[in-house]
C-alpha cells in the first residue's frame, strides 16, 4: 500500500473518479493532508465514513522517524530513519530571505564524485515521493515554521530518480499542496543530459542548477566520472537549449577545491566556457570532510577567482558558509552516525 504523501493531486483525482466519487474530494483531502495538516484519515471530517473507510484500505498515511537533529546558530540538519532502515538527511538553513530545506533523494548516490561524501556509499535505492514529500513536512512541523526554497542538494542525484522527483515537485508546487512557487524549487544535477532534455520538455518551472565543478574535460573527467559519459560539450550545449526554450537562466555550481580547480588558469577557462551564456556562477568554498583528502581553497583564492570571472562579466556570487559544525556537507552527518 502507498502512503497517501506520495499521491499527487492527478492521481487522487482519477482514484476518486474510478471509484465514482466527485474529484473535488481530491482536493478535500489535499486540503486536510498540506494546510490542516491532520494525521490520520480519521480527522478528515468533511468526508463520509465510509469514504474515510476506503481511503484506509487503500492508502497507508504515515511519517518518517527523526532519529538525530543538531543544531548551529543558522542550520538544522536533521537525520531521518526510513521504514527500512535505512538512513536520509535533510539540512534547514535559515537565510534573511527565508528558510530553506536541502533534500535527500536517494539513499547514498552512484555519480561517485570525487569530493563528495554521499558517494561513499553507493545507491542503496531511490526515495520514493512520500519520503522526499515528509523531510519538508516534517521539520515544519518539527521547528513550527514555514519552509520557503526547496532544494534539492542532499544526497543522491535527482535525475536518476526522475519520475519521483518531478512526482514531489508537483505535490510541493501545487496550491492545493504545500504551494512552493516553482521559483523557489531548485534541482541540482550532475549533468545527466537525456534527463534534462526530458526536463526541458516537462515544462516545469523551477530552477536548474548544474554541478560544474570543472572548466574542462580532463579535470572534470578526474573528479566527476559522469563527465566520461556526458562530456562538456554536451553539457554546454544542452543548457543552450534549456536556456533557449524556458528562457531562464542556469545556475553552475564550482566547488573550490585548494590547488584542483582554483587557479586563474581556470578561471579564465570557465569564463571563456560561459561566456555569454545566461547564467551565474555559485563559487562553493569545500566543506571538508574526514574521508576525503581535498582541501577548501582559501578565502584570498576563492576572491582572486570571483574577481576573474567579474572582469570577464561573468554573473558571480560566492556561496555563505553553512554548518560545518553540524556536518552540513551532503552525506556527511549519516556518515558521522554510522560511525558513532
Ligand atoms: N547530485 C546532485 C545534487 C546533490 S549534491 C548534483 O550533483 O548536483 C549538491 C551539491 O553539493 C553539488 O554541487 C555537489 O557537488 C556539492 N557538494 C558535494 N560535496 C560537497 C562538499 N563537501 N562541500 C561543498 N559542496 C559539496
Amino acid at each position: 500500500m502507498k502512503n497517501i504523501y506520495a499521491i499527487t493531486l492527478n492521481q487522487l483525482e482519477e482514484y476518486f473518479n474510478s471509484n465514482s466519487e466527485k474529484k473535488f474530494k481530491a482536493s478535500q483531502v489535499f486540503d486536510w493532508l498540506y494546510k490542516k495538516r491532520v494525521t490520520t484519515f480519521e480527522e478528515m471530517t468533511n468526508l463520509k465514513k465510509e469514504l474515510i473507510n476506503e481511503l484506509k484500505e487503500t492508502f497507508n498515511i504515515y511519517k518518517l522517524e527523526i532519529i538525530d537533529k543538531r543544531i548551529d546558530e543558522d542550520v538544522v540538519k536533521y537525520l531521518f530513519r526510513l521504514k527500512d532502515n535505512n538512513k536520509i538527511e535533510a539540512v534547514l538553513m535559515k537565510h534573511n530571505y527565508g528558510n530553506s530545506l536541502c533534500v535527500s533523494t536517494q539513499v547514498g548516490c552512484n555519480m561517485g564524485c570525487a569530493f563528495c561524501e554521499s558517494g561513499r556509499l553507493k545507491k542503496v535505492r531511490n526515495l520514493e515521493v512520500d519520503e522526499m514529500v515528509l523531510q519538508i513536512l516534517q521539520i515544519e512541523g518539527d521547528l513550527n515554521i514555514r519552509i520557503s526554497h526547496v532544494v534539492l542538494m542532499g544526497i543522491g542525484e535527482p535525475f536518476d530518480n526522475y519520475d519521483n522527483v518531478i512526482s514531489f515537485i508537483d505535490i510541493i508546487n501545487s496550491n492545493k499542496g504545500i504551494d512552493l512557487g516553482s521559483r523557489h524549487i531548485t534541482i541540482s544535477t550532475c549533468g545527466i543530459i537525456p534527463k534534462i532534455k526530458e526536463f526541458i520538455n516537462n515544462g516545469k518551472q523551477v530552477n536548474l542548477a548544474i554541478s560544474l565543478h570543472a572548466p574542462n574535460d580532463e579535470l572534470r573527467n578526474k573528479i566527476m566520472p559522469i563527465n566520461k559519459i556526458y562530456n562538456l560539450k554536451e553539457l554546454i550545449q544542452v543548457i543552450k537549449e534549456y536556456i533557449t526554450k524556458t528562457n531562464r537562466r542556469v545556475t553552475f555550481e564550482y566547488i573550490m577545491l585548494k590547488n584542483i580547480n582554483d587557479s586563474e588558469k581556470e578561471a579564465l577557462e570557465l569564463s571563456k566556457l560561459l561566456k555569454g551564456i545566461n547564467c551565474y556562477v555559485n563559487l562553493i568554498p569545500y566543506n571538508e570532510t574526514s574521508h576525503i583528502e581535498f582541501k577548501k581553497s582559501s578565502m584570498d583564492t576563492i576572491l582572486k577567482f570571483y574577481d576573474i570571472l567579474k572582469k570577464n562579466n561573468i554573473n558571480v556570487t560566492i556561496r555563505r558558509e553553512f554548518g560545518s559544525n553540524v556536518k552540513a556537507a551532503c552525506g556527511q552527518l549519516r556518515s558521522l552516525y554510522e560511525e558513532e
